[in-house]
């Protein structure tokens, strides 16, 4: 027998053999990790994907990497040691080497700004009136987050009582402008941009803005801001749930909203009505915070309600929230946010600074549900013979005219903003009008721009079905 052949099918054996028990090995470490949960998803981390990079080699090292869906995973120490501890007890493991990472970060919409292209998630945070501490707990939920290793940027929509330049006070606030964007200030890592930090020359303020004009303005500032690859962009919305702020929803691609909110039972017909604003464009109030909650005297160590309490729990009952918490009133907090430093950042083992940790985990986790259980929008396209033609995420299709949806634009140009008067003649409505371009607005509505020459229909993804089914009445 030839040797060298011999030699070259004993090592082709030898190899295969290896082969075959690197493969029986992989199979082993990955039936070890489906043992692990991802107790949001409700799924094993091997079949959410989360498991990448196998390594073993000969001597029985394990390595790979589990990819989160998040940097700021609250748990991710958990996951951690959990797959030591499961992959370790295989009987032929020398050592286990765990790389924790994130998902790459991505816009979740087509936004067609490229500031905000690599943006994966925009979070709101609103409250029905001013005061109520929602600028303090924006600014802090966003730099808890940012202590998770997550990527984060604040964008004050606040232009008329703008927060950010008091709570935050970076050394550096020169603006200046790269690739026709604005580059944001930073602070301890975190980028942000506010109306606030724009110099301004007379006449050119907030006050002398009506309403179209400072949503525009808004869009503008957001959209032309050079965000960079961020986690999580926290919008510190202007208070209120009138046209700025549902127009401002309608705009802006968001994630998720959280609300804040004071005790007191007005508070709570107004919490209402934030849920229901960003209902309309099904942007999911993932947490509720009644902040300014309560009071520990300090002299006698008893918690006080000076503003009643029951709210948040009708809300939870009402609502079915599983995310409502409650912050106290304390001073550190006033006085920090007054210094410039908010209190995660100066006390991040004070009380609060837990309170607030344990907030921005829980948004997460809900955000990181919502994302992955899959979000089903229908999908809107035009053909000249048809009109719009609109298939539902369970595949129906329907058919919507042109004229009807140009008819129910609900913009300020179109409704009289004070008393939803239409201003908008529909005699003066082309018959042959068609769309010139159809994109996804926000994650719930389309914007429509017209033939006409109008710019500015966004409609919820509701009121097209709603519209298809009004239409197929009349029609007999
Ligand atoms: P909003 O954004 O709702 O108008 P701010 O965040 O500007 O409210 O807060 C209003 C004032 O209340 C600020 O002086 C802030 O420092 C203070 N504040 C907010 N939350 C608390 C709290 N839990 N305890 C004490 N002071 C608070």
């Amino acid at each position: 027998m030839d040797p060298g052949k011999c030699k070259t099918n004993n090592g082709k054996l030898l190899i295969n053999s290896f082969k075959r028990m690197n493969r029986n090995q992989e199979t082993e470490v990955l039936n070890q990790l489906k043992t692990i949960i991802d107790p949001d998803l409700g799924k094993d981390i091997v079949t959410c994907g989360f498991i990448k990079e196998l390594k073993i080699d000969d001597a029985g090292h394990v390595s790979f990497t589990v990819e989160l869906t998040t940097p700021a995973c609250p748990i991710k120490e958990k996951f951690k040691t959990d797959c030591e501890k499961v992959v370790s007890s295989l009987s032929w493991v020398q050592t286990v080497n765990v790389n924790m990472s994130a998902a790459p970060r991505k816009s979740p919409l087509e936004v067609q700004s490229p500031g905000l292209q690599s943006v994966s998630n925009l979070l709101a945070v609103s409250s029905c009136k001013g005061g109520v501490g929602k600028s303090t707990l924006a600014i802090n939920l966003a730099f808890s987050l940012a202590q998770t290793g997550a990527k984060i940027g604040i964008f004050d929509a606040d232009i008329y009582g703008p927060s950010l330049p008091t709570i935050v006070q970076p050394q550096n606030t020169d603006l200046y402008q790269q690739d026709e964007l604005i580059q944001p200030l930073d602070y301890h890592g975190v980028k942000l941009m506010s109306f606030g930090f724009i110099p301004k020359g007379p006449g050119s303020g907030a006050a002398i803005m009506r309403g179209p004009m400072v949503t525009q303005v808004i869009n503008q500032l957001l959209t032309g801001t050079d965000w960079g690859e961020l986690d999580y962009l926290v919008i510190d919305m202007p208070p209120g749930t009138g046209d700025i702020q549902l127009t401002l929803t309608q705009l802006i691609p968001l994630t998720a909203a959280i609300i804040v909110t004071t005790p007191q039972d007005l508070s709570f017909v107004d919490v209402v009505k934030g849920i229901q604003m960003f209902d309309k464009l099904k942007v999911p109030t993932v947490a509720v915070i009644e902040n300014m909650s309560y009071f520990i005297c300090s002299q006698c160590n008893v918690k006080h309600y000076p503003f009643g309490q029951g709210a948040l729990a009708k809300l939870i009952e009402q609502y079915g929230f599983k995310n409502a918490f409650k912050i106290p009133i304390q001073t550190d907090i006033s006085k920090l946010s007054d210094a410039g430093t908010p209190i995660v950042l100066e006390k991040p083992e004070s009380t609060i600074a837990r309170s607030i940790h344990t907030i921005s985990g829980a948004v997460v986790r809900e955000i990181s549900k919502i994302k992955h259980g899959g979000l089903k929008r229908p999908q809107i396209n035009f053909s000249g013979d048809q009109g719009f033609v609109i298939t539902l995420p369970e595949g129906k299709k329907e058919t919507l005219s042109p004229i009807i949806l140009r008819q129910n634009c609900r913009c300020a140009v179109c409704i009289e903003e004070q008393t939803g008067k239409p201003l908008l003649d529909p005699e003066t409505i082309p018959a042959d009008i068609y769309p010139t371009g159809i994109r996804p607005m926000g994650n719930y509505a389309v914007a429509i721009t017209w033939s006409d020459g109008h710019s500015s229909s966004i409609y919820p993804y509701d009121t097209l079905t709603e519209l298809v089914d009004i239409s197929c009445k009349e029609t007999p």
